[in-house]
């Protein structure tokens, strides 16, 4: 059995229309293609991590809808331990909408209905191994997570909002990309942790209390929908860590793993298995 995560976190379903270009403001884009995909980054890590070969458990609070099933079919095909998901009557799924170019840039609204729904009451058993939180959640309900743990703790800083010094102080590792970085500052290494920022198709860099100590460019790939990148790559950096892999080497396979899942559409159906990361070193 692989290592012992458990993720707090959102569970969506992604509608996702390709066009040729994103719109502007005001602007409308017609001749898309709709797809329709489990997606949320607490739902996508946790499978990122499983194919990985991880052992994880999801905790995510849904509605009780039709939308779950189909958000949820995907993990649990693939073995994600769902048992200590909430179902929540009176909120309905979170909806992620995401129009796609023909560069692979992304554009996402997200209406987070369940997920925001997903109160630190909801939490009382202790949490094993190591937790990985985003922020399409409640920070309250991540504080309460990261409270009931004793390992090791990674917090995906996405999308950007107010996170409590505390919290930050007691990350073992931060992830952001460019522009979560750029708006929590020198906040995020005061902590002392290990922070990755990531920067798309430059790779990553890898701080521990604030000096670099690693970078890792991603291998030469056809990006079609970074979609899903950002989340193969928390799920690829926080398996390599906890496996024990030095920090060079763990940067350099969650670099491997975001790229590999930029070459395909979508996000879950991206996310890379160990073998497609290995295969790319
Ligand atoms: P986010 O989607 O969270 O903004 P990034 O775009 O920085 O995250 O992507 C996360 C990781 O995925 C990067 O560090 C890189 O390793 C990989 N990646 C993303 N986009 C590309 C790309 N176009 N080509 C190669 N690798 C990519």
């Amino acid at each position: 059995m692989g290592a012992a995560i458990t993720v707090v976190g959102s569970v969506n379903l992604d509608f996702v229309a390709t066009a040729k270009t994103l719109p502007a403001p005001g602007e409308t884009v017609t001749g898309a293609t709709l797809a329709r995909h489990p997606g949320g980054k607490g739902a996508n890590q946790a499978l990122a991590a499983t194919r990985l070969g991880a052992d994880v458990s999801l905790i995510a609070c849904v509605g009780r809808d039709a939308l779950a099933d189909e958000a949820l079919a995907l993990l649990k095909a693939e073995g994600v331990n769902l048992s200590r998901c909430l179902i929540d009557a009176k909120a309905s799924t979170g909806v992620a909408l995401i129009a796609v170019d023909a560069k692979g840039e992304n554009q996402i609204v997200v209406a987070p209905g369940a997920n925001a729904a997903f109160e630190p009451q909801h939490l009382s058993a202790r949490i094993d191994g190591a937790l990985i939180c985003q922020l399409e959640i409640p920070v309250e309900t991540v504080a309460r997570a990261v409270a009931l743990t004793d390992g090791f703790v990674g917090l995906n800083l996405a999308p950007a909002a107010d996170v409590p010094a505390e919290l930050l102080a007691r990350a073992d590792l931060i992830v952001v990309n460019e522009t979560e970085a750029a708006f929590y500052g020198s906040r995020l290494h005061d902590g002392g942790g290990l922070v990755a920022v990531t920067l798309g198709a430059r790779g990553a860099a890898l701080f521990k209390a604030g000096e670099q100590i690693a970078s890792a460019s991603p291998p030469k790939v056809t990006a079609v929908d970074a979609t899903g990148a950002g989340d193969s790559f928390v799920g690829a950096l926080v398996v390599a860590l906890i496996e024990g892999q030095a920090p060079q080497d763990a940067l350099t396979f969650a670099c491997a793993a975001g790229a590999s899942a930029a070459t395909r559409p979508g996000a879950q159906p991206s996310l890379p298995r160990r073998v497609d990361v290995e295969a790319l070193l």
